[in-house]
């Protein structure tokens, strides 16, 4: 396997900038440019384990962001 080839579909992996919904202790973040690799044929999300660590700890932090917004949520019924 090639270090830029995907592990599921064997695609191209490209480096993007993305907006990850981070869930910590079951407290949604919205964190945006977050640097990843993404597949260009299924989608797949690589995170460079730096990144994750760095999501962890903005997570930790997130009385600090400058942005709120309120999100609807909704069950499903059968
Ligand atoms: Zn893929």
């Amino acid at each position: 396997m090639k270090a830029n080839e995907c592990e599921y579909c064997s695609g191209d992996i490209q480096p993007k900038k993305v907006t990850v919904n981070y869930s910590y202790k079951g407290k949604l973040v919205i964190i945006k440019d977050v640097p990843v690799g993404v597949c260009q044929e299924c989608g797949q999300r690589y995170y460079a384990a730096a990144t994750l660590e760095k999501l962890d700890t903005m997570a930790q932090n997130s009385d600090v962001a400058p942005e709120r917004i309120s999100v609807p949520v909704m069950v499903m019924s059968p």
